[in-house]
C-alpha cells in the first residue's frame, strides 16, 4: 500500500541555486580566484562543521552569532557540542595552528563557500550564505591591512560596481579600548533610560557591540558616546596613518566612522566596511579588520593577522544590478537527428568536436525535426548541426548557423563533408 508522502521543501533561509543563476556564481568564482591569484592568495578548505567551542572562544560568547545564530548540536554518537561554520576566520585560524603553517613565514589564504547563521530571513540576510573569505596571517604591518583594501577596490572596478564605499575605523589596542571601556559604560549607565532591553543586557559585558545598535531610539545615545578613536594612543594612530596613507596614494576615498566596531570580539585596530545605497537595508557587501589577539587566544603562538569577508549573495545582487548578465548558453553546439543511425552518428561526431574544446548536445531520444530546432535555439547554441537520411546516406552534415551574426550572407544551411565537420565549426564558434 502506498502511503502520500509530504512534499519536503528546503529550509526557511537556504536558497536553492538553480542552472539559470549558478551560471553568474560560477563566473564570479572565476574572476575572484584570478583576482585572488594576482595577489598571492591560495585557497584553503576547512570542514563545515567545527567544535562549538571554537566559536564560542573564538568570536566572542557575547555577540550576535555566538548568543543566537549558531547551527549548534550534540552529536548523540560521541556526546560532541558541534556547529556548522557561521563564518570562516575561526576554522582558518584553527587549521592555521594544527598545521603549524606559520612556523616559517607568513600566509595569504582564502576560502569561499556556505556559512550559516540562524538570522531572520530577509533580502541579502540568509541562513545559508556564501562568503569570499581571506585572511593574511602573520603580517603586522599597515601595508598588509592596505594591501586589503586596495584588492577590494580593484575587484569593484573588475566586477564593474559603482556605488561602494569604504567605511574606516581603529579599535585600537586592549589596553586603549579597556580605557574607552570605561568611558562607554559611564556613558551607557547615564542613558539607561534610553536603553533598550539588549543594550542593557550587553552594557557591562559588551558595551562597545551596544554602539552598533540598529534600534532609532538609540542613535543620538550612540552618537554622544565616547569615541574609542579618541583613545587611541601614538602606535595606533601611526598603524592607521599608515593605512591611510596607502590608501590615498592608492587614490581610494573613505569615510572615517567612529561607530564602526564589527560583530565580532577578536578585532582591533584597524576595521573596515564596504558599503552600498543599492541593496535596501541589508547594504555591507564586505567586513574586515585586524586581529591580532586570535590566534594566541586559539592556542596558537601568538601572530598578528587582517583579513574580510564579502558577502556572495549581496555582491551578486549588485552585480547583476550594474551589469545585467545575459543567460548563459547551455552548449556551443546542438545536434540535431532524424534516424537511429543518424542519432548514433552524432553521439560519435559530437565526441570529436569535444575533443576539439567545443561543448556539445546531442538532442537525446527521438522526436520531430520542429521540436529538435526549437531545443537548439532555446538551448543557446550558436550552431546546429544536422543529421537527416540525406547527409547520412551522402556522407555529410548539414551546418546551421542560429545566431543571425555567423550566418554567410544568404546561406540559410550550409553543408560539409563529415571530415571537415570539426574545421567549420572551429573556425566561426
Ligand atoms: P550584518 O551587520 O549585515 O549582520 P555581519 O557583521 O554579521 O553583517 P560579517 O560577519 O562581517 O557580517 O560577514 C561578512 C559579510 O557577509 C557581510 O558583510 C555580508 O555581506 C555577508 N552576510 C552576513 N550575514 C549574512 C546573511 N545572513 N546572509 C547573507 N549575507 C550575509
Ligand atoms: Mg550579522
Amino acid at each position: 500500500m502506498s502511503q502520500s508522502f509530504k512534499k519536503v521543501h528546503a529550509i526557511t533561509g537556504m536558497k536553492d541555486v538553480l542552472p539559470e543563476t549558478s551560471a553568474h556564481w560560477e563566473s564570479l568564482e572565476e574572476i575572484v580566484r584570478q583576482w585572488l591569484a594576482a595577489y598571492g592568495y591560495r585557497n584553503m578548505r576547512a570542514p563545515v562543521l567545527e567544535h562549538t567551542r571554537l566559536f564560542t572562544r573564538g568570536i566572542g560568547e557575547v555577540t550576535d552569532i555566538v548568543e543566537k545564530e549558531m547551527y549548534s548540536f550534540t552529536d548523540a554518537l560521541n556526546d560532541e557540542h558541534l556547529t556548522l561554520c557561521p563564518e570562516f576566520t575561526a576554522g582558518l585560524v584553527r587549521a592555521t595552528i594544527e598545521h603549524n603553517l606559520l612556523y616559517d613565514r607568513p600566509q595569504r589564504v582564502y576560502s569561499m563557500g556556505p556559512v550559516f547563521r540562524h538570522e531572520k530571513p530577509q533580502r541579502g540576510r540568509y541562513r545559508q550564505f556564501h562568503q569570499i573569505d581571506v585572511e593574511a596571517l602573520g603580517f603586522a604591518g599597515p601595508d598588509i591591512d592596505a594591501e586589503l583594501i586596495i584588492m577590494l577596490a580593484r575587484l569593484w572596478k573588475t566586477l564593474g560596481l559603482q556605488h561602494v564605499r569604504l567605511e574606516l575605523n581603529s579599535l585600537g589596542q586592549p589596553a586603549e579600548r579597556a580605557a574607552h571601556r570605561e568611558a562607554l559604560v559611564r556613558h551607557l549607565e547615564a542613558n539607561i533610560d534610553v536603553l533598550d532591553d539588549e543594550a542593557r543586557r550587553r552594557m557591562h559585558t559588551n558595551p562597545l557591540r551596544v554602539l552598533d545598535t540598529k534600534n532609532p531610539a538609540m542613535q543620538a545615545m550612540a552618537n554622544a558616546a565616547p569615541s574609542l578613536f579618541d583613545f587611541l594612543g601614538d602606535e595606533s594612530r601611526a598603524h592607521f596613518d599608515g593605512v591611510c596613507q596607502r590608501l590615498a596614494d592608492a587614490g581610494i576615498s573613505y569615510t572615517l566612522n567612529p561607530r564602526l566596531v564589527r560583530g565580532l570580539d577578536y578585532y582591533n585596530s584597524t576595521v573596515f566596511e564596504w558599503v552600498t545605497d543599492q541593496l535596501g537595508a541589508q547594504g555591507t557587501v564586505c567586513g574586515g579588520g585586524r586581529y591580532d589577539g586570535l590566534i594566541e587566544l586559539l592556542g596558537g603562538k601568538g601572530a598578528p593577522a587582517v583579513g574580510f569577508a564579502i558577502g556572495m549573495e549581496r555582491l551578486l545582487d549588485l552585480w547583476g544590478q550594474c551589469q545585467p548578465q545575459p543567460p548563459a548558453p547551455e552548449c556551443q553546439v546542438y545536434m540535431i537527428h532524424q534516424s537511429d543511425a543518424a542519432q548514433r552518428m552524432c553521439a560519435t561526431l559530437a565526441e570529436q568536436l569535444r575533443d576539439a574544446g567545443l561543448s556539445v548536445i546531442v538532442h537525446a531520444g527521438s522526436s520531430g525535426f520542429k521540436s529538435q530546432f526549437k531545443r537548439a535555439d532555446s538551448s543557446g547554441a550558436q550552431v546546429a548541426v544536422i543529421v537527416g537520411e540525406d547527409e547520412l546516406r551522402n556522407g555529410v552534415v548539414s551546418i546551421k548557423w542560429l545566431r543571425a551574426e555567423l550566418a554567410t550572407e544568404g546561406a540559410q544551411q550550409e553543408s560539409v563533408p563529415v571530415g571537415r565537420l570539426v574545421d567549420a565549426l572551429k573556425q566561426k564558434v
